[in-house]
């Protein structure tokens, strides 16, 4: 079995919404903050592979990689789009003031725990003068999180695991920028938990290759299938 983070948080909101998704095949439709996430990934990918590092090029990224889906006309994506420039702006002033270098992006980890592969793509990787990772995850949403939140943070421990038995790039800072709301927030990576968290994503791989689907109603008010589900609690 090979298990993503996507497929881990999703069979561990809700194991029927991981069948859903990935046995029946069903789609959650883009909306204008998930396209507008999409497009800010895909640009700062792009620019940051081209090394090109001038505002324009940023700029040029956003609109050779932007998305069209998910707006519901084209006054809509027109706002988002302005907002996506203002965003980048003031990202492209912010990376100046970095001390590190990037040395990955959009960096793919494979290893094995188990009987199983366990997958993920970190949105990037510097090293400081000291030689040290910082694991950078990109979020585009309103707001940003406190550093009690980033140190919990369940995708970036899943990244910072993948780094280190994937990529052999232990990694010594968790950071997330928040690209939209122009913040970052750091702490240091602590290692305790990584084997409670590895035991976890091997029993999650095997509960989806025995096709272990209950329900857990716990997620049903966030879920994306909260009005069709046979299951749900919160219809
Ligand atoms: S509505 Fe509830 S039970 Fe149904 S898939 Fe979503 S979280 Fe699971």
């Amino acid at each position: 079995m090979e298990i993503s983070y996507t497929r881990y948080r999703i069979y561990r909101e809700c194991p029927w919404k991981y069948k859903l998704l990935f046995v029946d095949g069903r789609k959650i439709a883009m909306t204008p903050k998930s396209s507008f996430g999409l497009s800010l990934h895909r640009a700062l990918e792009t620019w940051l592979r081209g090394g090109e590092i001038s505002l324009e090029s940023l700029l040029s990224a956003l609109r050779s990689r932007w998305l069209s889906a998910g707006y519901p006309d084209e006054d809509a994506e027109s706002r988002w789009y302005a907002k996506a420039e203002r965003a980048l702006t003031r990202f492209h002033g912010e990376e100046e003031s970095r001390r590190t270098r990037t040395v990955a992006v959009e960096k793919e980890f494979i290893w094995t725990s188990g009987a199983h592969q366990v997958r993920g793509m970190i949105d990037r990787v510097d090293q400081g003068p000291d030689g040290a990772y910082e694991i950078i995850d990109y979020k585009t949403g309103p707001g940003a999180p406190t550093e009690e939140q980033v140190r919990k943070d369940l995708q970036m421990r899943f990244y910072a695991l993948g780094a280190k038995r994937g990529l052999s790039l232990p990694p010594s800072t968790l950071t997330v920028d928040c690209v939209t709301a122009g913040e970052r927030v750091s702490v240091p990576y602590d290692g305790a938990g990584e084997d409670s968290l590895d035991a976890d994503i091997r029993a999650a791989a095997s509960g989806i290759e025995a096709a272990a689907f209950a329900p857990d109603a716990a997620y049903c008010p966030r879920c994306d299938f909260r009005q069709d589900c046979v299951y749900s609690a919160a219809k």
